[in-house]
C-alpha cells in the first residue's frame, strides 16, 4: 500500500502516516519498495507488512491425536503436520511433542529468535497463570499437569492455552461477520467461548462457558465429570459416531445416503444441540457460532437445525444468527498461535511518531 492509501485507510494525516512507517521500518516490520511512475512523476513508495520477522506456534493436544501449526504475523499459517498419538504422561510422549514442534519450525524456516512463544492447547481448564492444566477429563483421570512437563523437549517459551477458547479467538481473527458471538466447539466434547467485546470472556476461575457440565437429562447418561445427564454425553460428536465405531466421517456418509439408524440418531441429536444453542443464546443474546468436527460436516443441515432452535427460542423468528465456523482447520492450534502474535502487536510502540487521529 502507499502512504497515501494507509491515510485514507486509517483516517490519518499523511505526515503522521509517514513518521509511523519510518518507526516500524527501522523495527524491520514493513517492508518498502519503489515504484516508478508511468505518468513521469516522482517514483512513488509502496509498503508490505513482513510476516516473517516473528511468529508463533501452536500444539493441540487430544487425547488421540498431536497436531501443529506455525503462524506468521499476517496470521498466514506457514507449516502444520498432525500425527495420531495416544495421550501418555511419559518421556516419549513429551520427546514426541519435542520433536513435532521442532519439525514444523524447521519447515517454517523460522530462525529461533524469530519464534514467540509455543501454546500448547489441552481439551482441559488451564490456571490463570497459564502454566498448569487440571481437569483434565477427557485425556484421563490425569489430576494437574505442568507446563514444564509437558515442554521438557521445547527450547522456546511455552505456555497452555484452553482449546475452545483457542478455536474461538481463531475464528473472530478470519470471520468479520461476527463480533459478540458464542462459539460452540464441537467434537468428542462439547465446550463453549463466550466471544465478547472483542475477547474471550474468561470467568472468575477461567471456567466460563462449561456448557457441556450442565444437566440435560436428570439421572441420565454418566459424563466422565462423574455427574449424570451433562449435555456432554448427548451433544459431543461421539453421539453421533458410537454406530460408526468412532468415525465421524463414515457417520456422515451413512447419514447423506439415509441410511435409517443414522437419520434416527441425526434427528435426536438435533434436537439436543438445539437446546445446548438455545441456552447460549438465552444467556447471551449473542450470534452463534457452531465449530469443532461437527462445524466441517453442518453447511447441509443448518436449515433444520435453526428450526429446531426456533421452535426452544420464545424471543425470535429468525435463527439466522446460527453460522457455521469459517475458520475449519486446526482452529485450536492457530488460536492458540494467534494469541502469542496478537500480544507481541500490542507491544509494537510507534510513540516517537506522535500518532493522531485527523477527526
Ligand atoms: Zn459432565
Amino acid at each position: 500500500m502507499s502512504t497515501s492509501e494507509i491515510a485514507a485507510e486509517l483516517q490519518l494525516s499523511l505526515p503522521t502516516v509517514a513518521k509511523n512507517l519510518s518507526v516500524l521500518e527501522k523495527q524491520n516490520l514493513v517492508l518498502s519498495s519503489d515504484v516508478r511512475k508511468n505518468t513521469g512523476g516522482r517514483n512513488s513508495k509502496l509498503y508490505n507488512a513482513d510476516g516473517s520477522v516473528h511468529v508463533a506456534v501452536g500444539v493441540n493436544i487430544t487425547g488421540h491425536h498431536i497436531s501443529a501449526v506455525v503462524i506468521n504475523l499476517q496470521g498466514h499459517v506457514v507449516s502444520q503436520f498432525r500425527q495420531r498419538q495416544v495421550f501418555a504422561r511419559s518421556d516419549a510422549y513429551y520427546r514426541k511433542i519435542g520433536e513435532i514442534v521442532a519439525k514444523v519450525v524447521r519447515e517454517s524456516e523460522a530462525l529461533d529468535d524469530q519464534i514467540l512463544g509455543v501454546a500448547l492447547v489441552m481439551p482441559s481448564l488451564i490456571s490463570q497463570d497459564r502454566q498448569h492444566t487440571y481437569y483434565n477429563g477427557v485425556l484421563g483421570e490425569e489430576p494437574v499437569i505442568s507446563c514444564s512437563e509437558l515442554s521438557a523437549y521445547i527450547p522456546y517459551p511455552t505456555r497452555f492455552c484452553h482449546d475452545g477458547k483457542a478455536a474461538a479467538y481463531a475464528e473472530s481473527w478470519f470471520n468479520h461477520d461476527v463480533t459478540d458471538f458464542f462459539y460452540l466447539m464441537i467434537s468428542d466434547s462439547i465446550i463453549g467461548t463466550p466471544f465478547l467485546g472483542g475477547s474471550p470472556y474468561d470467568g472468575l476461575n477461567q471456567r466460563s462457558g462449561e456448557i457441556g457440565h450442565i444437566r440435560m437429562v436428570r439421572n441420565g447418561r454418566r459424563c466422565y465429570c462423574g455427574k449424570r445427564g451433562c449435555m456432554e454425553t448427548y451433544c459431543s460428536t461421539k453421539a453421533l459416531s458410537d454406530i460408526t465405531d468412532g468415525n465421524l466421517a463414515a457417520y456422515f456418509d451413512l447419514l447423506e445416503k439415509k441410511d435409517p439408524q443414522a437419520l434416527e440418531r441425526w434427528d435426536e441429536y438435533l434436537r439436543n444441540i438445539s437446546v445446548a444453542i438455545n441456552a447460549a443464546r438465552m444467556l447471551f443474546d449473542c450470534s452463534i457460532v457452531i465449530g469443532g468436527y461437527l462445524g466441517q460436516y453442518m453447511d447441509p443441515y443448518m436449515d433444520q437445525l435453526r428450526e429446531l432452535v426456533l421452535a426452544e427460542d420464545p424471543f425470535c423468528d429468525d435463527a439466522g444468527y446460527i453460522s457455521v465456523c469459517k475458520y475449519k482447520t486446526e482452529a485450536s492450534a492457530s488460536g492458540g498461535a494467534l494469541m502469542y502474535l496478537d500480544e507481541f502487536v500490542q507491544t509494537i510502540s510507534t510513540d516517537e511518531a506522535f500518532p493522531e487521529r485527523s477527526d
